[in-house]
C-alpha cells in the first residue's frame, strides 16, 4: 500500500514526499481510510508506530477538500514538547497545502498565541491548560471546529487536565469527527470516549507492548554504583544520543551535572525549567551538540526525537506502562535502539512487574565487578596467586559494528581478552610504570607445556626478569565518546532544528514559501512597511 492509495490531494502528497513518508505505517493505513470517511477514531497505538500522522494526514486532507474560514481543527495534547512536534509534522505536511497552524502552549508568548487564535489559523494544536487561560481573556470562536483530536489521552488523564479537557469540549460543536489516542484505556477515559465520539472505530496496533527492534536490557545496580553504572553503558554500548531517564526534577538536575562532570556533555529538561531553556535544551539535544539528555517523564511520550539509540532508565518507571513509553523513544518506526534499567533493591518492587510483562526480550544482565573494572580501566592487574595463574585483563572488546545486535552484544558483555600464564613457582609481582605499562616480574619458571615438556626452552623473560605488558592506551572514554560523537553528529546535522526530514520542508517553507494567511500573515501585518 503507498499513499497515492488514498488519494491525497497532490499538496499534501507532496509534503508527504518532502518527508519521505512512501508507506503508510499500519495505524495509518487503518486510519486514513476511516478517517477519510468521517468516522470516529479510538486507537491504541504505541509512540514510534507513526499515529501522529495517522491523524494528521486526514485532517489536512479534510480541510483541502471542504476550504473553510476560521478555526477547523482543535488537537490537545499533554505536553508542549508533545504540541510542538505535532505542529512540525502539520508544518511540513502543509508546506505546500498552506495550512496554517499555531501551537497555544505554556510558556510562550501568550498575546502572539492570542492573535493566532482571533487570526482563525487553520488547526490550533495546544494543551489544555494554557487553551483554557486564553478562553478565560478571549472569546475563541470554536464554531468552525470539524475535527477534535486527544492526543495521549490517558496521560492527560493522569496529568489532571480531564476537567479542563471536558470544559473545552463543552464548547465545540456538537458535530464533528473525534479522534482519540490513548495507550491505555482507564475507566474514567471511556466515560469521557462515550460521552464525546460516536460508534468510534477501534484500531489497535500493539499496545503496552515493546518494539522487537530495542535490545532491553538490566543492570542491578545499588544506588551508589548507578552513576558509574550509566558510565560504564555510556562507555560500552555503541551509541549516538541517548535518554536518561530520573524520577525526580532533582534527581535530573543532579545526574545532569554529576555526567559533566565527568566529561559527558549532558543537558536536562523537567517540568521545573522555563520554556525557553526546555526548547534549548531539546534543541541542542535533537542538533547532535549535546549528546546526552537527562530528563524526567516529561520526554517519555508522543516526543519524536529522530535517531535516540540508546535509553537509560536510571530510576525504574513505577508503572508498566510508562517503561514502554520510556523505551518507546529507541527503536522507533524502522530504526533499531538499546534500552538499560539500571534496578536497585528499593527498584525491585517497580521492576518485577515489568520483566514479568516483557518477559525474554529484557535480558537481566551484570554489570562488571569492581575489580574487573579497576583492571579493565588498566589502573592495575590482579594477579590469582592460588592457582598458579596471572591474568592479565586487558580491555573489554568494543563493538565495531552495530551494538544493537544481540548477538554481538551478549558477547561483548563477556568478551575479555585474557593471557593466563602457568608458572611453578608462584611469585609475581606487579607494578606499572609511569607511562602506563604494567610491570609484571616472574620470579619462577614456566610450567613447560604438556608433551613439550623437555622441548621447550624456558622464556627469557619469563625467566626472573621483568615483562613489560603495554597496555594499548585506552581512551578515556568517559571523554572521547561523547566527543566523537558529538563530532559526528554536528557534522551530519547541524543545521537541523526540527527533525531531519521535517527539517528539510522547514527550510524550504522559509525561502521559497511564504503562505499568506495565518501567522506569517499576522506577522507581517506588524513589519513596518517602509517607503509607504
Ligand atoms: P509518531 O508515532 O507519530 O511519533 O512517529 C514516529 C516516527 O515515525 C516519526 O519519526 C515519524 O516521522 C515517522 N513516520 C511516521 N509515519 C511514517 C511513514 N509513513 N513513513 C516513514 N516514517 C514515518
Amino acid at each position: 500500500m503507498t499513499f497515492n492509495d488514498f488519494e491525497l490531494h497532490e499538496s499534501l502528497q507532496m509534503g508527504l514526499n518532502d518527508i519521505g513518508y512512501s508507506e503508510p505505517t499500519p495505524i495509518q493505513q487503518q486510519s486514513i481510510p476511516e478517517a477519510l470517511h468521517g468516522k470516529d477514531i479510538l486507537g491504541a497505538a504505541q509512540t514510534g508506530t507513526g499515529k501522529t500522522g495517522a491523524f494528521v494526514i486526514p485532517i489536512i486532507e479534510l480541510i483541502l477538500r471542504n476550504p473553510a474560514q476560521g478555526t477547523k481543527a482543535l488537537i490537545l495534547s499533554p505536553t508542549r514538547e508533545l504540541a510542538q512536534q505535532i505542529d512540525e509534522q502539520i508544518f511540513a505536511l502543509g508546506y505546500h497545502s498552506g495550512i496554517s497552524s499555531a501551537t497555544i502552549i505554556g510558556g510562550e508568548d501568550f498575546s502572539r498565541q492570542a492573535d493566532a487564535i482571533r487570526a482563525g489559523v487553520d488547526i490550533i494544536v495546544a494543551t489544555p491548560g494554557r487553551l483554557i487561560d486564553q478562553m478565560k481573556v478571549l472569546d475563541v470562536d470554536f464554531s468552525n471546529i470539524n475535527f477534535l483530536v486527544l492526543d495521549e489521552a490517558d496521560r492527560m488523564l493522569d496529568m489532571g487536565f480531564l476537567p479542563d479537557v471536558n470544559h473545552i469540549i463543552d464548547k465545540l460543536p456538537k458535530k464533528r469527527h473525534t479522534m482519540l489516542f490513548s495507550a491505555t484505556m482507564p475507566k474514567e477515559l471511556q466515560k469521557l470516549m462515550r460521552s464525546v465520539m460516536k460508534d468510534p472505530v477501534k484500531i489497535e496496533i500493539e499496545v503496552s507492548t515493546t518494539s522487537k527492534q530495542v535490545d532491553q536490557r538490566a543492570y542491578f545496580a545499588p544506588p551508589r554504583k548507578k552513576l558509574g553504572a550509566v558510565q560504564y553503558v555510556l562507555d560500552n554500548l555503541d551509541w549516538s544520543s541517548c535518554i536518561v531517564f530520573s524520577a525526580t526534577k532533582k534527581g535530573t538536575n543532579e545526574l545532569e551535572r554529576l555526567l559533566n562532570q565527568k566529561g559527558i556533555k549532558a543537558g536536562s529538561i523537567h517540568g521545573d525549567r522555563t520554556q525557553d531553556e526546555r526548547t534549548a535544551s531539546l534543541r541542542a539535544f535533537k542538533n547532535g551538540a549535546v549528546p546526552v539528555i537527562v530528563a524526567t517523564d516529561v520526554l517519555a511520550r508522543g516526543i519524536d526525537i529522530d535517531n535516540v539509540s540508546l535509553i537509560v532508565n536510571y530510576d525504574v518507571p513505577k508503572a508498566v506502562e510508562d517503561y514502554i513509553h520510556r523505551i518507546g523513544r529507541t527503536g522507533r518506526y524502522d530504526k533499531e535502539g538499546i534500552a538499560v534499567t539500571l534496578v536497585s533493591k528499593a527498584d525491585q518492587k517497580f521492576f518485577d512487574p515489568i520483566k514479568k510483562k516483557v518477559g525474554d526480550d529484557l535480558k537481566v544482565l551484570e554489570l562488571p565487578d569492581e575489580k574487573a573494572e579497576a583492571e579493565k580501566s588498566g589502573k592495575s592487574a590482579q594477579s590469582s596467586k592460588g592457582n598458579k595463574k596471572v591474568e592479565v585483563k586487558l580491555k573489554e572488546k568494543r563493538q565495531s559494528g552495530k551494538s544493537t545486535s544481540k548477538k554481538k552484544d551478549e558477547k561483548s558483555e563477556k568478551a575479555v581478552d585474557s593471557k593466563p600464564i602457568n608458572l611453578e613457582k608462584e611469585t609475581v609481582k606487579i607494578s606499572t610504570s609511569k607511562e602506563g605499562k604494567v610491570i609484571i616480574e616472574l620470579k619462577g619458571k614456566p610450567k613447560p607445556e604438556p608433551g613439550k615438556e623437555n622441548k621447550q626452552k624456558p622464556s627469557k623473560k619469563a625467566s626472573g626478569k621483568k615483562v613489560e605488558v603495554k597496555l594499548k592506551k585506552e581512551k578515556d572514554p568517559k571523554k572521547e565518546k561523547p566527543k566523537q560523537n558529538q563530532k559526528k553528529k554536528a557534522a551530519i546535522r547541524k543545521d537541523f532544528e526540527a527533525p531531519e526530514r521535517i527539517g528539510k520542508a522547514t527550510e524550504r517553507k522559509q525561502t521559497v514559501r511564504k503562505p499568506s494567511k495565518g501567522m506569517w500573515g499576522l506577522i507581517k501585518s506588524f513589519i513596518p512597511k517602509f517607503g509607504k
